[in-house]
Formats: C-alpha cells, sequence, structure tokens
C-alpha cells in the first residue's frame, strides 16, 4: 500500500503471492478462467473437478450459465477419474448435439493428482468430430484470478480465434478485446460504433460464438477495452495475422470522447465532431442535477485490476475525489494508470483484505465504497453505500451510461437511510 504523495511516483507492490493465512479477497485461477470464458455461447463447458469447483463457477458477473461437472469423489481421486471424464463428454455431447465444441477445465483435484486431460479429449474428439479443449486452469496455478484470464486467452488463441480460413478482410468490422458486456455496456459500445459505420465482429468475451472467433482475423481492427486481457489478445493477432489495434476505454464523457475520434481517424469517418458535441451536450445537460449532489463527495474504489484507473477518471468526471484506488491483483501498469489519475493523499492498494479494507475506509471515510459483490456488506455494516462493480443495473460505457452511473450514484450518496445509519 501506498499513500500518493508530491514528489516522485511510487506504486505499491503487486504481481506477488498473498501471504498465507490471509483471506484474500483473490480468487482462484479456475475462476478466472471462468470470467473470461463464461459467457463463450455454444460450447459445453464441463468442470472435471469436485462439484464443488462448478458450484464456485457457474455465477460470473452475477449471470448463471449452464455448467456441466465430472463431481469427483475420494474414489476418483485415489484410482484415476480419466474414464469418467471421456464418459462425461461423451454423454454431454450426446445430450447437446448443437455445441460447436467442449471445454474441459481442470480444477486443482485434478491437478494435484496429474490426471492426463488431453488425452481423455483427444480419445472424445475422435468419437464425436467436435472440438474436445481442455483449459489447464487448476485453481493454485498461480496467484491470482489473472493467471486463469491468461490461460484462457492461450487457449481461445490457439484453439479458436482466426481459424476460418484465409484472411480476407471484412469490410468496416472490428473486433472488441476485453468486453465482457456487462448490463448493456456492449448495445453502447456498439451503437457509437455504428455512428462511424463499424459494426462488431466479435467481442471477447462478452459476444464471442465459435464462429465469430474463427473469423476474428479478417476485421481491420482490433479495440482493446480491457488492458489486461485485451492486451494479451492484441499482441498474439497483430504477431499472428497482422491486425493492428487500438486501446481506448468507453468510460466517462472525456474518454468515449476521445475513443470515437481515434477509432474515427483510423477509418477516416469525417465530421464525428458533430455527432460527438450533440452526445456529450445531451450527457451534461441529463447529468448536471446528479453532479451537483455528487460535488466534493469522497469516493473508494476496490475492484478488478484493469479498470481502477479508468473508473478512477469517470469519478473525477463525477465531481467526486477518490481517496482510494486498488484492485485484488493489478499489475504495475493498472498501477501507474491509477496513480496519474488520483489527487495526493489517495491510497493506492494492491491485494487488500477486508480488515486492511475496513482501517482504510475509518481512515478515508469514503461517501461512496465501489467494488465487488464481497466488499459490499462490509460497507454497509460500516454505514457507506455501496456501487457494486460491473454494475448490477444498467450500462454505464458510453455517454447514456455515464448519466446512468451518475444517477445511480447519486441515488446512493444521497440516500436518508445513510443518515440513520450513521446516527
Ligand atoms: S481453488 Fe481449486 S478447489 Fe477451489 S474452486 Fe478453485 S479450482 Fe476448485
Amino acid at each position: 500500500m501506498v499513500v500518493k504523495g508530491r514528489g516522485h511516483q511510487v506504486l505499491p507492490d503487486c504481481s506477488r503471492p498473498t501471504l498465507p493465512g490471509v483471506v484474500s479477497e483473490r480468487a482462484c485461477v479456475f475462476y478466472g478462467a471462468r470470467w473470461m470464458l463464461a459467457a463463450v455461447p455454444d460450447v459445453i463447458h464441463l468442470v472435471h473437478g469436485p462439484v464443488g469447483c462448478a458450484y464456485y463457477g457457474r455465477t460470473v458477473r452475477r449471470k448463471s450459465y449452464r455448467l456441466l461437472s465430472t463431481g469427483l469423489d475420494e474414489r476418483d481421486i485415489v484410482f484415476g477419474a480419466g474414464d469418467k471424464l471421456f464418459d462425461a463428454i461423451m454423454e454431454a455431447a450426446a445430450r447437446y448435439p448443437e455445441a460447436r465444441a467442449v471445454l474441459v477445465y481442470a480444477t486443482c483435484a485434478v491437478g494435484l493428482t496429474g490426471e492426463d486431460i488431453l488425452r481423455a479429449c483427444k480419445r472424445a474428439a475422435g468419437k464425436i468430430g467436435r472440438k474436445v479443449v481442455p483449459v489447464n486452469s487448476p485453481g493454485f496455478c498461480g496467484q491470482s484470478q489473472a493467471a486463469g484470464h491468461d490461460i484462457a486467452a492461450a487457449m481461445l488463441l490457439e484453439h479458436f480465434i482466426g481459424t476460418g480460413g484465409k484472411r480476407e478482410l471484412i469490410d468496416n468490422a472490428v473486433n472488441i478485446l476485453g468486453e465482457f458486456d456487462i448490463q448493456g455496456d456492449l448495445n453502447e459500445i456498439e451503437d457509437l460504433l455504428s455512428q462511424l459505420g463499424l459494426k462488431v465482429n466479435c467481442a471477447f468475451s462478452g459476444r464471442a460464438s465459435t464462429s465469430a472467433m474463427a473469423d476474428a482475423h479478417r476485421v481491420r481492427l482490433n479495440i482493446i477495452h480491457c488492458r489486461r486481457t485485451g492486451q494479451t489478445l492484441a499482441d498474439a493477432m497483430r504477431e499472428r495475422f497482422g491486425t493492428p489495434y487500438l486501446k481506448v476505454s468507453f468510460f466517462g464523457p472525456a474518454e468515449t470522447t476521445s475513443a470515437i475520434k481515434v477509432i474515427g481517424k483510423f477509418f477516416g469517418v469525417a465530421r464525428v465532431e458533430e455527432f460527438i458535441s450533440r452526445a456529450n451536450q445531451k450527457a451534461e445537460s441529463e447529468a448536471a442535477p446528479f453532479l451537483q449532489q455528487l460535488a466534493g463527495k469522497r469516493v473508494a474504489l476496490f475492484f478488478g485490476a484493469s479498470r481502477i484507473g479508468s473508473m478512477a477518471k469517470v469519478f473525477g468526471e463525477l465531481g467526486m475525489e477518490v481517496v482510494m484506488a486498488g484492485s485484488q491483483y493489478g499489475c504495475r501498469g493498472d498501477y501507474q494508470e491509477a496513480e496519474a489519475k488520483v489527487a495526493n493523499g489517495a491510497v493506492l492498494i494492491d491485494d487488500a483484505h477486508d480488515k486492511e479494507l475496513a482501517e482504510l475506509m475509518r481512515k478515508q471515510r469514503p461517501h461512496l465504497l465501489v467494488g465487488g459483490t464481497k466488499e459490499k456488506y462490509l460497507a454497509h455494516k460500516m454505514g457507506v453505500p455501496f456501487l457494486v462493480f460491473p454494475q448490477e443495473m444498467g450500462p454505464f460505457a458510453g455517454f447514456r451510461g455515464f448519466v446512468n452511473l451518475a444517477r445511480q450514484t447519486a441515488g446512493l450518496v444521497s440516500g436518508p437511510v445513510w443518515r440513520l445509519a450513521h446516527g
């Protein structure tokens, strides 16, 4: 943890394991892989492990997905479960003939026993005539869920992305990398891009069917929206297919404006200024009453890594002071970006546990905590309003998303119930 002060930049220690015994807010590598892959629609998701892992990995970004499990027990751990996995793949493929492929997630139990998942996958693939792909994600094989994101991205690159034949470009098509389509964010982004005459081929992985991924190498531009996973995919696709990329954010009017300008420039679209100024004016006038309520209020941020910087900027645009910006598994780049967006005196923290968060809330006295569901009850017990991010109600991306964020934030901060909680 560091406190931003004057002088040279200091960043918190990051990308290191949690101390043994500390109850971390991080998730396991398997869950990181689920975070990336859960929304891939036309494949069978099969968890090779005890049923508890599947229960844990079923709900991602507050949506429940169909997830099958081999339901391993003690006997399978002792004697091996390769045949059980093979039978499960065959049964799943028969039950869901429309699925284009099977993803088999490895969990801690099979990671420890050294189960030969690849062999069972190859054998089953030969029988069913569809791809059966292992996702090598035992929970313990990395420091946090971030390793699972990387494993999932590597798997998509190896088995799905750009497998659709020759690279004949699709006119005015783009991919969005690191966009998970939360509460309509992707629709907002698509709507903005359609003003430039562009269409989205594939959004990794909020809207990533196997056929869209197969054609992903045929777009003219990759747009990185979430830096961590997006950058990995963008670098690999540039190297393999020569696809250029741009890194942007669609959160907040300032970033959205510059995103539209830079993408419009890439495609040589004229007259974007007019559209941007109209959208900005509308957002400004609709958000104005909420901004009045939020002026000068303090906000603390603690959530997944790569959006802490862009969201710190958006809360600044709401007129709020960001007094803490933390993440469960941020890397140096994430904290560098966040550091540039917060004022002196703000705390930057990596991998905080709940006691540290409680202590920081007492010290920094935010009017609002923004975080994942795990931090919600901590905030409420301390009498502090809480905004879930990724969000639960409506989009936050684009100009309309900004107004929605302003409305929700003002509603939370000025709710009369908090006066009772403090009293
Ligand atoms: S840590 Fe291991 S056992 Fe626990 S949910 Fe993750 S993969 Fe399953």
